[in-house]
Parts: structure tokens; C-alpha cells; sequence
């Protein structure tokens, strides 16, 4: 199994409790050192607008330096360990930092969407940190995009949708990312502030290999009619692409026109993109 799953070197479903444990234990004291001596950085994941095929935002994505551990083991670990939130304070301020030196060098600045936990949320300092950061470093809000997971409901709701409110009343858009992962419920879709809504990568690979593509353009049509924006995540063909682009699909991310990049190639995405 473990062998199969590759690079994965942190695949559980083989190894025993013990080691699972042990595992764990070890991805914590990465995270704590990593915290300490400073070893995050972050890629950028360029956003497609689907008809010109122009990029119109970036996603940071959390790496650690040096490092083959992937978010979607430690990010887990750390919104449990509560890590999360000093992590957190960092992806955002390194966002801000990076959007400084972008505006400094009079580049044509695009939006930067910043992946945030549900314990960030329940964070209570999580809306004057980011309220100082636009002060400190002048950026526009509607730079900024924040990216929520349903998961966020599941404990203090109304809490945390107050929150999120109050942090959107700053001008940032909220997407909902993971589309189609959590529960069943779509209730919550009338009174949560979004604006967009990423449609995760299995929601595709389920629904558009087979005939019944109808499921993926119903659900487009449903969140048009919503006045959400549609993302479709972890593009990969073109086959792909240009089912989403007929499905009217707003936007697209994913490894058939960009891998997450370094902040450097980032900034010649924005020198090419008039
Ligand atoms: P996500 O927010 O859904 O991010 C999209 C993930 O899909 C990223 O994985 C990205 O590298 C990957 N991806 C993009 N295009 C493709 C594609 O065409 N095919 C495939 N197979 N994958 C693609 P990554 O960077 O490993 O991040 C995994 C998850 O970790 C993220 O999923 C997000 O939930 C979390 N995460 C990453 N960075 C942060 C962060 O700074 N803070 C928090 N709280 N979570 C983060
Ligand atoms: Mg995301
Ligand atoms: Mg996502
Ligand atoms: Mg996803």
C-alpha cells in the first residue's frame, strides 16, 4: 500500500498505531522547529480566467523549506496541535510582504487567495491582524481573498460566521474552496458570504469521464444562479478544460496551465499578463 502511494512517505492506511504516533510526533516537532527557525515559504498558484485564458489571481500554497512533507499531511496536524495559528499569522503576513515588494516594482498586481483553517477563524485576533496588515503594509482589500472550507460550520457556527462576516465587511472576498468533499447539506450555501466556490478536483474526476456531465453543468448553472463564481480545481487536460469552459466554468486552476511557482516566476506571470 505504501509503496503505492509513492512519494507519500506519510501514507497511514499501511503502518500501525504505534507508528502512526510516531509519525504525528514527529510532524509536530517539524512544524515547532520549523516556526522557530523560520522554514515556511510559500508558492503561488496562478487562476485562470476561463476565456482568455488570462491568470486573475493566485492561490499561496504552504511549503516547507528543504522539505518533501506536503499541507495535506502537516496542515491537518497543525489545525489539530493548534500550530495553525501561528502558521496562519505567518502565510498572511508573507502574503502582504510579497503583494509590497510586487507594488513597489509597479508590476499589475492580481488578487492573492490565502487558504484559512477553521481554528484561524475561531481565532479571535484573526480579524484586527489582518485589518493591521492592510494599514501596515497599503495594500487594497480587494487584493486580498481568504479560502474557507465548509468544515468551518461544524463547530460555532454562528461564531464563526459572524467573524467571517466582519472580515469580508473589509472588502475581501471569501471563496468556498473544496466544493464537494464536506456533507451533503447545501443549506448552508443561501447564508454563508461567499463569492466564489472552487469545485474540488474529485468532483471533476467523478463527473466528467462520464456521461453524466449534466451533474457538473447543473451545478455551475446552480451557482451562477447564486451569483457565486466558479473555480474548477486540479485541471490537468485539456479535454478537461474545454468541458469546463462549455459548463461555463469561470475560472480554472490546475497543472495544465500552471504548477505552483516560486515567487519569482509568480512576478513574470504578472509582467506577462496584459
Ligand atoms: P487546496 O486549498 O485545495 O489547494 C489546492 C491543492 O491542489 C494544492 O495542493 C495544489 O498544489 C494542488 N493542485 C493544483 N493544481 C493541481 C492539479 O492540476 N492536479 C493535482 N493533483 N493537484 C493540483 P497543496 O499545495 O499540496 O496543498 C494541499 C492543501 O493544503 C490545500 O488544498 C489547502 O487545503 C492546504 N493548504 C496549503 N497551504 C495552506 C496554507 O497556507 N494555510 C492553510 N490553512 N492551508 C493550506
Ligand atoms: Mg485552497
Ligand atoms: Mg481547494
Ligand atoms: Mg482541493
Amino acid at each position: 500500500e505504501a509503496k503505492r502511494a509513492g512519494k507519500n512517505r506519510y501514507c497511514y492506511f499501511s503502518i500501525d498505531m504505534t507508528d502512526k504516533i510516531d509519525e504525528k510526533m514527529n510532524v509536530i516537532s517539524i512544524l515547532r522547529k520549523s516556526i522557530e527557525e523560520d522554514q515556511f515559504k510559500l508558492l503561488y498558484q496562478p487562476i485562470y480566467d476561463s476565456v482568455s485564458k488570462k491568470a486573475s489571481s493566485f492561490e499561496a500554497l504552504i511549503r516547507i523549506k528543504d522539505s518533501s512533507l506536503s499541507p495535506g499531511v502537516f496542515i491537518d496536524i497543525a489545525e489539530e496541535t493548534g500550530l495553525i495559528v501561528p502558521i496562519g499569522r505567518w502565510v498572511l503576513q508573507e502574503v502582504f510582504k510579497q503583494l509590497q515588494f510586487w507594488q513597489d516594482r509597479n508590476f499589475d498586481l492580481i488578487p492573492v487567495a490565502i487558504n484559512i483553517s477553521p481554528r484561524q477563524i475561531r481565532d479571535d485576533n484573526l480579524f484586527d491582524f489582518i485589518k493591521f496588515l492592510l494599514e501596515e503594509y497599503e495594500i487594497c482589500p480587494s487584493l486580498i481573498e481568504l479560502e474557507i472550507t465548509e468544515n468551518m460550520l461544524l463547530e460555532d457556527k454562528d461564531d464563526n460566521l459572524k467573524k467571517l462576516n466582519k472580515i469580508k465587511s473589509l472588502g475581501i472576498c471569501i471563496s468556498l474552496d473544496d466544493f464537494g468533499t464536506g456533507y451533503s447539506s447545501l443549506s448552508y450555501l443561501s447564508y454563508m458570504p461567499i463569492d466564489k466556490i472552487k469545485l474540488d478536483k474529485s468532483i471533476k474526476d467523478k463527473f466528467l469521464d462520464r456521461k453524466d456531465t449534466e451533474v457538473i453543468k447543473s451545478l455551475i448553472s446552480m451557482f451562477h444562479g447564486l451569483n457565486l463564481k466558479v473555480v474548477a480545481e486540479g485541471v490537468e487536460t485539456e479535454e478537461e478544460y474545454i468541458q469546463l469552459l462549455s459548463h461555463s466554468t469561470d475560472y480554472i486552476q490546475g497543472y495544465l496551465f500552471s504548477k505552483p511557482l516560486n515567487p519569482e516566476d509568480a512576478a513574470l506571470i504578472l509582467k506577462t499578463n496584459q
